[in-house]
């Protein structure tokens, strides 16, 4: 594996590899685009979604700076440009007055609506694939981003099979979330869960 060169590999694995590549690349420029259009940078954008689609207790700069890899004072600096922009505000933890919550304000709220859809030009052509197709390739993906967590290269992770309400399927009964009180089959399974909480070690599938 040390001297792999996937971008000469003509194996499936290696195609596969290089499409990845070429989807992350993919997901770079729309991102930018979607950026420009609201005269922000892209991790101004990324921070802004994240505060529309995630619960209080992740809406802090060490959080913040975890889920995006970068510093703290990246994410203060942001966060600054940001109140200066009123697209968020700092507010008071109820329980801890030391520590501060970042919420969207009304305008913040509308452009993270905007800009969260950066990425429909992946998402359309995944939707005409078929039920199978679809749950095979979720299936997949979920299995390489449990390695790429469980070898350190993803920090964050909010998706069933590592959460510590998942109960997975046995012979008798479906995968389930004992939280939503509901099953789960592959449609279900959730890659990032407002109400995840992490497990000490992944549950494989
Ligand atoms: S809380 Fe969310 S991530 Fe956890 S098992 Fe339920 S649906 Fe999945």
């Amino acid at each position: 594996m040390e001297d792999f060169q996937f971008y000469s590999d003509q194996t499936t694995e290696g195609k596969i590899v290089a499409s990845l590549e070429r989807i992350s690349q993919a997901f770079r420029v729309l991102l930018w685009k979607k950026s420009k259009e609201f005269s922000l940078t892209p991790l101004q954008v990324q921070i802004l979604i994240f505060l529309f689609t995630q619960n209080e207790e992740k809406k802090k700069v060490s959080y913040l700076a975890k889920e995006f890899n970068v510093t703290k004072a990246t994410i203060s600096d942001t966060v600054k440009t940001l109140e200066q922009k009123h697209l968020v505000v700092k507010d008071n933890e109820a329980t801890d007055s030391r520590s501060f919550v970042i919420n969207l304000t009304e305008k913040g709220n509308k452009i993270a609506g905007q800009t969260s859809s950066f990425a429909k030009e992946i998402y359309s052509p995944i939707a005409e694939l078929s039920r199978d197709d679809k749950k095979n390739v979720l299936s997949s993906l979920i299995k390489l981003i449990i390695h790429l967590n469980k070898t350190g290269v993803i920090s964050v992770l909010r998706m069933c099979t590592t959460c510590s309400y998942y109960r997975p399927s046995d012979d008798e009964k479906k995968d389930h979330c004992t939280l939503l009180k509901r099953d789960l089959d592959h449609v279900h399974i959730r890659v990032d869960c407002r109400e995840h909480k992490m497990l000490d070690f992944p549950t494989t599938v």
